[in-house]
């Protein structure tokens, strides 16, 4: 087995802007992992927000020697390999997860979601994000996104119920928030969750800082609508700590090291009874078709990262009136 890899720029559609910062480009690594004359693609998505750069993933990738693993189904002991080389390093781990697992699906002639045994009807719709801006622009991107049946909007800013009414004059379509830690004080946060609960808001997420763990397991007993663990939760252990402090978790592939481990997440988020989101970075159809092999399983999808860029080099899972389409290329089925 032969790892390659190369940094590749996606290109925004918009600026996008969250509540701490705005950029138009997204820095990733496309991977590639050779055997007996398959390839599986992968890919680690670096929005600069997070800790993981360029460089830190080449650097770590370049550490990666899969020559002394002879068979691609070892996949288990090559994924505990990957993740003792070095701690953190999450999207490099997930780039190297994802094409092993695209690998094997092509060595078995099958996707991802037909080994998992999921039924492909059974993917949620995606909502699609609505970034920050002016008015006349958000009613303009509203109306693009008319195929879309859920939107996603960024608050945590001052004008959040202004973004909000400009939303709902031109759409009553359902509405998910993230709120990315914006708001700081917690009965501040209960009363935008009630206001937005009459607007037809079905969810929200990370409404307060991570840290804020007493304020947040309080908001999600007295919030009207589901609460969901995003910058709070990464890996594996993390679930067990958002367990009566979120409804559910925001799982995504570049947080947690790839599709072996987001499996388990979700896994043990049902046997305790949370809600699942799989969700997404800007990233190229590669990872956001990887994770939405997992989407029969989820309540929730915000796969849209390949939506909002201009020049992804893939073709993979479609998004067809707001619905997941899986298609029955193997792996994580992905043209390139
Ligand atoms: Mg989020």
């Amino acid at each position: 087995m032969r790892l390659s890899f190369k940094p590749y720029t996606i290109e925004l559609k918009y600026v996008f802007t969250l509540a701490k910062s705005s950029r138009t480009s997204t820095q990733v690594i496309l991977t590639e992992i050779e055997f007996n004359d398959k390839i599986g693609y992968g890919e680690a998505s670096l929005p600069p927000y997070l800790s993981e750069t360029t460089e830190t993933v080449s650097a770590f990738l370049s550490k990666v020697d899969l020559s002394s693993f002879k068979d691609p189904f070892d996949l288990s002991k090559i994924i505990s390999h990957i993740d003792s080389i070095a701690p953190g390093n999450t999207a490099a781990k997930a780039s190297v997860d994802i094409a092993l697992h695209d690998l094997i699906g092509k060595l078995l002639e099958k996707p991802l979601h037909k080994i998992w045994v999921l039924n492909k009807n059974e993917t949620p719709d995606t909502s699609f994000t609505i970034g920050i801006d002016k008015p006349d622009i958000i009613r303009k991107k509203v109306e693009e996104a008319s195929e879309y049946k859920i939107l996603k909007i960024k608050l945590g800013r001052e004008n959040d119920k202004e973004l909000i009414n400009t939303i709902r004059s031109v759409t009553d379509k359902p509405i998910t928030v993230d709120v990315n830690e914006g708001w700081k004080d917690k009965n501040f946060a209960l009363d935008m969750i009630y206001w937005l609960n009459e607007r037809k808001v079905t969810l929200i997420e990370q409404p307060i800082p991570k840290e804020n763990i007493e304020d947040m397991a309080w908001l999600t007993e007295n919030s009207p609508l589901p609460t969901i663990a995003d910058e709070f939760v990464q890996r594996l252990p993390d679930i067990q700590r958002a367990y009566k402090v979120y409804s559910g978790v925001n799982i995504k592939l570049m947080k947690c090291t790839g599709l072996n481990e987001a499996y388990k997440m979700i896994n043990n988020a049902r046997s305790l009874g949370m809600q699942v989101m799989i969700g997404c970075m800007t990233e190229t159809s590669c990872a956001i078709s990887a994770a939405s092999q997992l989407s029969p399983l989820a309540d929730w999808a915000d796969l849209d990262g390949n939506l909002l860029i201009k020049n992804d080099p893939y073709e993979g899972t479609k998004i067809i009136n707001g619905k997941i389409m899986l298609n029955d290329l193997p792996g994580i089925g992905l043209k390139k």
